[in-house]
């Protein structure tokens, strides 16, 4: 049995306390309005009460004569022939004609208020369940379970329902579930894996970027194989008091045991996995937490039918215990979706929203590149909404591509106000890189050009969207970019003899390509293929650190400084030689706001060139 839970308590409480109320509410209104009973007397008691100025008031109806003594009494008699009533009335100093409410008769009075209470009760009891189901997460699905004797009531227990995670709601990621579908097979048959001897890992461990879809695999394999679920993330575990995260874990374990066959999904677990190191910094709860997470993952046997599974974007950090045979012996990659897992996962996705038929989901993930499967969720569900707003009701692949540049730069900056100046700066200088762009032949076509602002803080940009999908990029496709990237501060110089802040982002990604170029893919002939740096963080945003001598620092940045330098100076010579068709072009962005692809390659592949000088507006 479940020992009873701190929201039970909380709840059994209110329920009380709310019933005293109500109990002193109904005694007060009793006392007050029902207590006071009315008596049936015989007219000549009423007579004679009149005769001794007894009668305070006298209310006289149709059919009966109500009246009340000087003490507040209620009497009631019926109607009799009397024609100087009103007289003797009015001498014994009776007020009479105003109306005396009749009080209610008990059974009907209780029969009204418990109708009422009843349903202030149940619309109370509505919306307490209300709030308990929203607090228990998205998922209509969750049910609290507690874990952890003297910790909250953190853990989750999925409970199987209607419209569970399967396999085939998870896009593209085949590598990844041919790995979990060998788990899935075990916890519904494990005796071909024991009699055979065989004995299946104990944990399996989903690497990869944040929104990849590792929680949804790990629901699926639930969903597969149809056994409990519980969900639990390893920031749930780090406590304020040492040895509460150990107690919870060790409560977690014992539950899972009690429901095996079953699934523990432990999401984040680098937040208690982390490398166990004898720095100040630390932390003896989280240590606790890991022993007790790693003996008990060794203390309960093989071929129990307990699987666990847990996930985590920073494999680096997590401790090599952990990873040893016995435990997460098994690394399952989910990595950032490719040219088809983007569609597959925006034809997913586009199942749940009335969708256009000529919608052509290629472009839309071409244009997509790089893109998780959470941002693709959001591209169509951004797109959905704009055809709301815009009081459609299919969404079209306008929609659709307006959303992945949501996703990409941010909203419309619809109050943002440029000056001319600088709309003409930033026409300039986002025309500067899409001409660099399309001048060397190794680079990606553009496909659109803007200088709308956008939220997120860009003031217009260039979309670049490559043909194929890329995995290996040359040498001199790496140069090309860099000279891209500088086309946009090289047309600032030439046509305005000055530079702004504009390329701030520009400078970053160019610097870090240069970078690259020189410590890690072996590009330089001083350096050949000797690693200066290494990544650190592969799937949160692949920071770096050096791992050389401070004098090859120096020269590394040196180099980096001068492979950038050279394109710079490559891109300015590329507009210099273009200089009509980056006065043409720009004109035309600065009218328009925005270009595509078709009109910038018209005008630049057109044969008349009138020239317009950039700095007269
Ligand atoms: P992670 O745990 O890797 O951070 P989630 O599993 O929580 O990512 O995924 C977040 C959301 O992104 C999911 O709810 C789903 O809508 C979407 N998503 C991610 N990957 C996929 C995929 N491969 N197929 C379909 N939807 C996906």
């Amino acid at each position: 049995m479940q020992e009873m839970q701190p929201n039970h308590k909380k709840s059994l409480t209110f329920w009380l306390f709310f019933l005293v109320i109500f109990g002193l509410m109904n005694f007060m209104i009793y006392n007050r309005f029902v207590k006071q009973q009315v008596t049936e007397v015989g007219y000549n008691v009423f007579m004679k009460m009149i005769d001794d100025k007894k009668v305070k008031e006298a209310s006289i109806t149709s059919s009966q004569i109500i009246f009340m003594d000087d003490q507040g009494n209620t009497y009631k008699t019926g109607l009799v022939e009397d024609s100087d009533l009103y007289e003797r009335l009015y001498k014994s100093d009776a007020t009479f004609g105003a109306e005396i409410v009749e009080p209610m008769n008990p059974l009907l009075y209780y029969g009204i208020m418990f109708g009422v209470q009843i349903l202030l009760i149940f619309i109370l009891w509505r919306f307490m369940t209300k709030r308990i189901t929203k607090k228990m997460g998205d998922d209509p699905d969750m049910m609290s379970f507690s874990l952890g004797g003297r910790g909250k009531n953190t853990g989750r227990i999925y409970v199987k329902s209607k419209n569970d995670v399967r396999f085939k709601d998870v896009a593209g990621e085949e590598e990844a579930k041919e790995l979990l579908s060998e788990i899935v097979n075990y916890l519904h048959e494990p005796q071909k894996y024991t009699e055979i001897g065989a004995t299946l890992p104990k944990g399996a461990l989903l690497v990869g970027p944040p929104g990849t879809g590792k929680t949804m695999l790990a629901k699926a394999v639930a969903g597969e194989a149809d056994v409990p679920f519980f969900s639990i993330s390893g920031s749930e575990f780090v406590q304020m008091f040492v040895g509460m995260g150990a107690a919870k874990v060790r409560d977690l374990f014992k539950q899972a045991k009690e429901k095996a066959p079953c699934i523990i999904f432990i999401d984040e677990i680098d937040a208690i996995g982390k490398k166990r190191d004898t720095s100040l910094t630390s932390n003896d709860e989280r240590e606790q937490t890991l022993n007790q997470l790693l003996s008990e993952m060794d203390g309960f046997e093989e071929n129990l039918g307990v699987v666990i599974l847990a996930a985590t974007n920073r494999p680096e950090s997590l401790d090599p215990a952990l990873l040893r045979p016995g435990r997460f012996d098994r690394r399952i990659p989910v990595e950032l979706p490719d040219l088809k897992g983007r569609i597959d996962i925006l034809r997913v996705h586009a199942k749940k929203i009335r969708i256009s038929e000529n919608v052509d989901f290629e472009t839309i993930a071409k244009t997509a590149s790089g893109a998780s499967g959470a941002q693709l969720a959001n591209i169509i569900n951004e797109a959905a909404l704009k055809a709301v707003r815009e009081g459609r009701k299919v969404v079209q692949q306008d929609d659709l591509m307006e959303s992945v540049e949501v996703v990409i730069a941010g909203y419309q900056k619809k109050n943002k106000i440029l000056t001319n100046k600088e709309k003409l700066v930033v026409s300039y200088h986002e025309v500067g890189h899409a001409l660099v762009a399309a001048k060397q032949s190794n680079s990606a076509p553009v496909t659109k050009i803007t200088i709308i602002p956008r939220t997120s803080g860009a003031l217009g940009y260039t979309m670049q969207v490559d043909e194929d999908e890329r995995n290996l990029m040359s040498r001199s496709e790496i140069l090309n970019k860099i000279a891209t990237l500088s086309g946009g501060r090289a047309a600032e110089e030439l046509i305005f003899s000055e530079i702004t802040t504009g390329a701030s982002n520009d400078i970053e990604q160019a610097t870090k390509l240069a970078r690259s170029m020189v410590t890690r893919f072996g590009m330089t002939e001083d350096f050949d293929m000797v690693a200066m740096e290494v990544v650190t963080n592969q799937y949160l945003g692949g920071d770096t650190s050096l791992a050389c001598a401070p004098e090859t620092q120096t020269k590394i940045d040196r180099m980096v400084v001068d492979i950038v330098k050279e394109q710079h100076q490559k891109a300015a010579q590329i507009l210099k030689d273009n200089m009509q068709k980056l006065h043409e072009i720009a004109k035309h962005l600065y009218e328009n706001e925005t270009i595509t692809g078709e009109e910038f390659m018209a005008i630049l592949n057109s044969e008349e060139n009138t020239l317009v000088s950039g700095t007269e507006v």
